[in-house]
């Protein structure tokens, strides 16, 4: 039996209420062709609603919304604007369960281990940006008594942002708060597979700011993403997405010279020392792997290596620990893993299981699939653990976004710090040891945005956040992140003779 928290939210009434609209100037409206789009949940098959098929003519009529309230918006004192954002978090705070409720829905995602925790974090970044108005000052340079200098960080105007399914409020929030902040419009483009928690998202946000600042379009990437980055009145694009999407757009952003944020795919390694302990690295790698989320996150620890005389144990309590994790209904309080996103998701990570089994590796699989028949045919994969891979395997060097990972043996240090940067991400990377000597030297040497020691943390407000190599280029979630990407400076010089 399904235990629900709050009986009377209903996350499919709520969906159908924004079937087929796109949010565009503060108003709810179909796609200019009519057209709409199936979501079904992933965990039932049910369809969710039917979502707006946004093509160009939803985006250009969008992009002039948000160029005519940016005007106005950009006079707004600039702590002005942050109380509203800082409003905006507190009403998506009393929403919270609604939307987490909506976006484990329409994603798979469990709700009390996933879903109210990127609700939660949602509210948080609005509630952090909009404290930083006042950040948003520049500097003068003493030239000479008769010659003032000022810089001053000016918005862009209007953003174009798009985001993923995998934490779509979340990765939303750390765009479109800092942007609007700084005074800029935005036009979010949402992934297929997830429309409905962030249009309702928007239509939150719409109660307390002015319309047309923000809008809100569901479409495929070629027909409505594509159009958004070609769009000449598009200052800057913001994305989150996969590696080969993240080069399209920086194509298209390179015709048009305009700047680009893009956070793309990782392969995270986790390196275990002997002398690590031994409890708290497997906590770590279970929730460093993000199992409870079918390892659907870019930072997911996907490759994990510990050293010779803790491998057995290690694999013993990993498999004991993820076989403990129950699989089964997202919106059930009892569940800990949901499902994979999309069919097409779904296969990928089949196919990666296959890849590996046919290099030689050992699949672990842990837990138990859903018994429920309801639930029979939902996109669940059960937790896989495998062991024995050659180190050029696919599953190393590829990206799987699944629950996958590969734990490899070494002995010699060394050999696994070049082992760990031998990839072409660099989004994060965690060392496990008691070792303080050790711990610095790897923090120094890991090729990665975000390296931590005896923990594997998410995302955290006020710490930059991104990668190098081909996982991307920019940070989010920072003060950094609002004055480097969503405003230019502006040199003012003022001869005073
Ligand atoms: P995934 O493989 O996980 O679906 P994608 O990079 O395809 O990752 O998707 C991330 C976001 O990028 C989605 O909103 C998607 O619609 C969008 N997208 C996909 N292709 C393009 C494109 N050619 N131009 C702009 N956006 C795109
Ligand atoms: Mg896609």
């Amino acid at each position: 039996m399904s235990e629900r928290l709050i009986p009377n939210c209903d996350p499919f009434a709520l969906a159908k209420e924004l079937a087929g609209m796109n949010l565009i100037n503060g108003r709810l409206v179909p796609a200019a062709s009519g057209k709409t789009f199936e979501v079904r949940s992933p965990a039932t098959r049910q369809l969710v609603a039917e979502a707006a098929y946004g093509e160009a003519a939803d985006v250009a009529e969008a992009v002039a919304a948000a160029k005519a309230a940016q005007r106005g918006w950009a006079k707004t004192p600039a702590r002005e604007r942050g109380k509203l954002i800082q409003e905006c978090g507190q009403l998506l705070n009393q929403h919270k369960e609604e939307l987490a409720q909506l976006v484990a829905l329409e994603t798979g995602k469990a709700i009390r281990t996933e879903s109210r925790v990127e609700a939660g974090v949602l509210a948080d970044a609005f509630l952090y940006y909009g404290g930083l108005g006042s950040e948003l000052k520049g500097d003068s340079v003493p030239f000479s008594p008769d010659m003032m200098t000022i810089t001053q960080p000016m918005p862009i105007g209007v953003i174009g942002a798009i985001i993923p399914w995998n934490v779509p409020m979340m990765l939303m929030a750390y765009k479109i708060a800092p942007a609007l902040v700084a005074g800029n419009a935005v036009v979010v483009k949402s992934a297929e597979e997830a429309p409905f928690a962030v249009l309702r998202v928007c239509q939150i946000m719409n109660q307390v700011l002015p319309h047309g600042l923000f809008n809100m379009l569901s479409g495929y990437g070629p027909e409505c993403g594509a159009p958004l980055v070609a769009h000449q009145d598009v200052g800057k694009i913001t994305f989150t997405g996969s590696v080969d999407t993240g080069k399209i757009i920086y194509k298209t952003a390179a015709e048009r010279l305009i700047p680009v944020t893009l956070e793309l795919g990782g392969k995270s390694p986790m390196i275990v020392m002997n002398d690590a302990d031994l409890d708290r690295a497997v906590a770590g790698a279970v929730s460093g792997v993000r199992f409870t989320r079918q390892g659907q996150s870019c930072t997911a620890a996907s490759r994990i290596y510990v050293q010779d005389q803790l491998y057995d144990s290690f694999i013993a309590k990993m498999k004991d620990s993820v076989d403990a994790m129950v699989m089964g209904d997202p919106l059930d309080e009892a569940t800990d893993i949901g499902t994979i996103v999309s069919q097409q998701q779904y296969d990928r990570v089949q196919s990666y299981i296959d890849i590996g089994k046919s290099e030689g590796g050992t699949a672990i699989e842990c837990s138990q699939l859903p018994s429920q028949a309801d639930f029979k045919d939902g996109l669940y994969v059960r937790p896989v653990i495998f062991t024995g891979l050659p180190e050029d395997s696919r599953l190393i060097t590829e990206e799987i976004f699944g629950p996958v990972t590969v734990v490899q043996k070494f002995s010699d240090y060394e050999a696994a710090i070049a082992a760990a940067n031998d990839s072409i991400y660099g989004l994060a990377a965690t060392i496990w040891t008691t070792n303080l000597k050790t711990a610095m030297d790897a923090t120094q040497r890991l090729e990665a945005g975000f390296v931590q020691v005896n923990q594997n943390l998410v995302v955290l407000p006020n710490l930059s956040y991104g990668g190098i190599k081909q996982s991307g280029m920019g940070k989010e979630a920072s003060l950094e992140a609002m004055l480097n990407h969503y405003t230019h400076k502006k040199t003012i010089i003022i001869n005073m003779t």
